[in-house]
């Protein structure tokens, strides 16, 4: 099969035989997306989950503007700068307590090689052999090779299957069943070698918006706690208010060995991450013997026009703003997905903060379920953007959507679910 080429853009998790005409959008502002037709899109997915505030914030865009014209790019090895600074201060003021060092990548994915690579540097360097990671199932850490080696294995990674390394893996905790997951965590934590546990708090996004409450995230600390296990929370996704607090780690009370942030880091305007560490494994690699040294780095690392980005955000949150508005937004969603939970065309109806999920019963399910490009399509032609996981429906709108905005996302799900019985 070739294509009549109308752009030579290769999209991304996009099948060009099936969907060839991309929206074009020519600006974005708070909850919507303007596009060339003259159309106003609600962008009830924060465009992949990394707008938090809402599209242009001005204050963020403000920053941008001002760090572009004073220095916009330096080697950050051997130099540093204040925007980069000033971030690293203020996330760690945020972060949960014990977290002490800040490593800047560019990406979630790039953030959790870095969290795999502190990981076995530590264990390395303080003469220990462990070099095994734990992983839950179902889950997603990203695309790059390490970060697919910690994901759950199918369609998405089957032609690299051969160069993805092998991981023990922990059964999601289905409800009634978490026993068995901690069982299973235990069980892998005894065998020898284990470096590290890897899991996304409270929620498992890509996997399909699987939701397990906090007391479990807790109890599996525990068990790597016991046996030194360093416990790697990836919240590139939870991170930035989705699950109703800053950090979904909070709600479990649990203090990551290492944890990833990125996505809503600069409130979704710029790619930047981070990776923070304990004291102790940035300690492991502090050494004169320079092959102690963590052999990380990305070409635009800790860019300053991100940065800048990032503080700007980092800003919003101390002026206590956003919380109001996430409990604002996770107190309508509750509202709005509530007539869902007795409408007998839907299952398994959840909430975690500001997200809800539900998934549409239908014949086939999974990612590639048929149901989910129709979906899609449908979604579009209302002016919703909207990405179902196959079956799967999930809301996870910016901080500044309305409850006019939810209830025209609902009524377009409810709608679409007309359309397909
Ligand atoms: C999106 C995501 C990643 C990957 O982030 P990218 O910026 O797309 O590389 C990693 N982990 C989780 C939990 C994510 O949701």
């Amino acid at each position: 099969m070739t294509r009549e080429r109308r752009s030579p853009i290769w999209h991304p998790f996009t099948q060009h035989a099936l969907l060839d005409e991309m929206t074009r959008v020519l600006g974005g502002e708070g909850a919507y997306l303007y596009t060339h037709d003259g159309h106003r899109i609600i962008d009830a997915i924060s465009s992949w989950w990394v707008v938090t505030h809402g599209h242009c914030h001005p204050h963020i865009v403000r920053a941008i503007r001002e760090q572009a014209s004073k220095l916009n790019q330096v080697i950050f090895a051997g130099y540093t700068h204040e925007p980069a600074e000033d971030v690293a201060a203020l996330i760690l003021k945020f972060a949960p307590s014990g977290l002490d060092y800040v490593f800047f990548s560019d990406s979630g994915s790039t953030s959790v090689e870095v969290a795999l690579k502190m990981a076995l540097g530590y264990w390395l360097n303080i003469g220990e052999s462990r070099t095994r990671v734990a992983v839950m199932q179902h889950s997603y850490h990203g695309d790059t090779i390490g970060a697919m080696s910690v994901g759950a294995r199918g369609v998405f990674n089957a032609a690299y299957e051969s160069l993805l390394f092998d991981v023990s893996v922990v059964p999601f905790p289905e409800r009634g069943r978490e026993q068995t997951t901690l069982d299973a965590l235990e069980a892998a934590c005894r065998t020898k070698g284990l470096a590290c546990f890897i899991v996304e708090p409270l929620i498992l996004g890509a996997g399909g918006m699987l939701m397990y409450p906090a007391w479990l995230l807790k109890e599996m600390k525990l068990i790597c706690e016991a046996s030194g296990v360093l416990f790697i929370a990836d919240e590139v996704m939870t991170g930035w208010g989705r699950t109703g607090t800053l950090f979904a780690c909070e709600q479990a009370n649990v203090t990551p060995d290492i944890a990833c942030y990125s996505k809503g880091l600069t409130g979704g305007a710029l790619p930047l991450a981070v990776t923070l560490c304990r004291a102790d494994i940035f300690n492991a690699h502090y050494s004169t013997d320079r092959t102690r040294t963590l052999f990380h780095s990305s070409s635009y690392t800790a860019n300053p026009i991100a940065c800048a980005a990032a503080k700007a955000n980092l800003e919003l949150w101390r002026d206590e703003e956003p919380s109001a508005r996430v409990r604002s937004v996770a107190n309508m969603q509750e509202r709005a997905i509530a007539p869902f939970r007795t409408d007998s065309r839907f299952e398994n109806v959840r909430q975690t903060g500001t997200i809800t999920a539900l998934d549409l019963k239908s014949a086939d399910n999974g990612y590639l379920a048929s149901v989910g490009p129709r979906l899609q399509r449908l979604f579009r032609d209302r002016n919703l953007l909207l990405r179902p996981l196959g079956n799967t429906i999930y809301v996870m709108p910016p901080y500044c959507a309305t409850a006019a905005d939810l209830d025209e996302i609902y009524a377009g799900i409810r709608e679409a679910a007309d359309f397909l019985a």
